[in-house]
């Protein structure tokens, strides 16, 4: 018998991208529990994710090189991004699968790397890669399609922003705004490094991909994207793959413990912005007082630095929790939870989905536009706030909150259907299961 595949997982360390890809490869631990499961990011990356979670026996953790000088503690999130992914791109991660390689002596040569599809140059790692997408599908499916909506689009971004993309097959439902690049939000060197990392995934997705991984299950998104991409698997959401979760992931805020104690089923607003976006300071003093307006307990999860910028007085007491970090997916599927506010990140609406609450967005940038339209559009259950349109003001932000909070809302059966969806997703024969578990036979194949 030959030895067990040795898989490489390779992660993106930025924002909750790496979270997501070792949700992914605790599953594949779980589920080939032969294999042995290389994951591959940053010391600092790793770091964070060995502090929130214990790690499968068959998974070790291998540093890859940040690109960063060892004087380099100022530079800006941009640089540190395009440093990165030119060290990785200039060698980088094949010295890393290398090292990985030669650090599983029982399993011998990494056999396929399963990457997050930011990372593209693992497409000439001279084994088969298999792709892992953390964003909205629709957001993909526009990555994809790049080329032929910039042609179309050109530099009329701003006068044609409310502009149907019906040319567009599969984006149809969205408008020249929702579109993650392009526009008048579209300048500044961090969109700059993102677009380059994004339009050579879309150059390489379609012809080097061996299987491309969806955080999303079947019949979720438009079939025009397994048109794009045949060999797409919708195996999510990623966090509900068995194994996928951590049993130690903890509540250090006790965010869990303060919802059971709510007498009143779905009357909670949970408020959450991701982990990069921060609404500016105006638009969040808006929303705390449009929160005290409501009159509802909220749990409100806000990174510390942002505190200081509430209202006076906002934090002492009035009727809800402000803390720095909440376990988000079991929080949206409490019981006492009726309504989230969050920046439409897709593991933020992926999570609600499983949750059955409704949602209002607020979207800032890449993917965030589309899963709101998304959410308004075409799912139903939820709503935007958008210049113009919706602004965050208290007045919209308590008027949002109560409707969605409303008992019956069409909102609320909405979600409830996702969530059913979602579980049917993961019977044991269900859309999602059986997807992984042929994801599990492409990676584990050996040549
Ligand atoms: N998250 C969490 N607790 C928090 C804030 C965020 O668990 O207090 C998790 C959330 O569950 C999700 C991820 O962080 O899995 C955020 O991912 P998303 O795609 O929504 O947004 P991003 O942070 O990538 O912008």
């Amino acid at each position: 018998m030959g030895s067990p595949p040795h898989v490489a997982v390779v992660a993106f360390p930025f924002s909750s991208h790496a979270t997501k890809l070792l949700a992914v490869a605790r599953a594949l631990a779980t589920a080939a529990p032969s294999a042995a499961i290389s994951f591959l990011s940053t010391a600092a990356s790793l770091d964070r994710l060995r502090a929130s979670a214990a790690i499968p026996g068959n998974l070790r953790f291998v540093e890859v090189p940040t690109g960063l000088g060892k004087d380099d503690d100022d530079t800006p999130a941009w640089r540190r991004m395009e440093l990165f992914v030119e060290a990785a791109e200039a060698g980088g991660l094949k010295q890393s699968l290398e090292v990985a390689s030669a650090a599983s002596p029982e399993a011998s040569k990494v056999s396929c790397v399963v990457g997050d599809a930011f990372m593209s140059m693992a497409a000439d790692a001279g084994v088969p890669w298999v792709a892992v997408w953390t964003g909205g599908p629709c957001a993909l499916l526009a990555h994809l399609r790049g080329d032929a909506l910039r042609e179309d689009i050109g530099d009329q971004a701003a006068s044609r922003g409310d502009e149907l993309l019906t040319s567009h097959p599969g984006l149809g439902r969205f408008r020249v705004r929702d579109l993650p690049f392009g526009g008048p939000n579209a300048s500044g060197d961090m969109h700059r490094v993102m677009d380059t990392l994004l339009k050579r995934m879309a150059q390489r997705l379609p012809v080097a991909a061996t299987a491309v991984a969806l955080n999303a299950f079947p019949g979720l998104f438009p079939p025009e994207i397994s048109d794009a991409l045949p060999n797409s698997l919708a195996i999510g959401p990623y966090h509900l793959l068995p194994g996928a979760a951590a049993p130690a992931a903890g509540d250090p805020h006790g965010c869990l413990a303060w919802l059971d104690c709510q007498p009143q089923r779905r009357s909670v607003v949970y408020v959450s912005f991701g982990t990069v976006a921060a609404p500016p300071p105006d638009e969040l003093r808006e929303l705390a007082a449009g929160l005290e307006a409501t009159g509802a307990p909220f749990l409100w999860s806000l990174r510390r630095e942002s505190w200081p910028l509430l209202p006076p007085g906002f934090m002492a007491d009035k009727g809800g929790l402000v803390v720095p970090w909440a376990p988000q997916a079991a929080v949206l599927r409490h019981a006492a939870v009726g309504a989230f506010v969050a920046h439409s990140g897709w593991g933020s609406v992926v999570e609600r989905m499983a949750g059955g609450v409704p949602m209002a967005c607020r979207p800032f940038f890449g993917d965030q536009r589309m899963n709101a339209r998304a959410v308004e559009e075409v799912w139903g259950f939820g709503m935007s706030f958008e210049d113009g349109r919706r602004p965050v003001t208290r007045g919209s932000v308590a008027e949002v909150v109560a409707a969605l909070l409303a008992a019956g809302g069409e909102e609320g059966d909405r979600a409830r259907e996702l969530r059913a969806k979602v579980d049917e997703a993961f019977l044991p024969d269900g859309g999602s299961m059986n997807n992984f578990r042929k994801f599990v036979d492409i990676v584990c194949a050996r040549a």
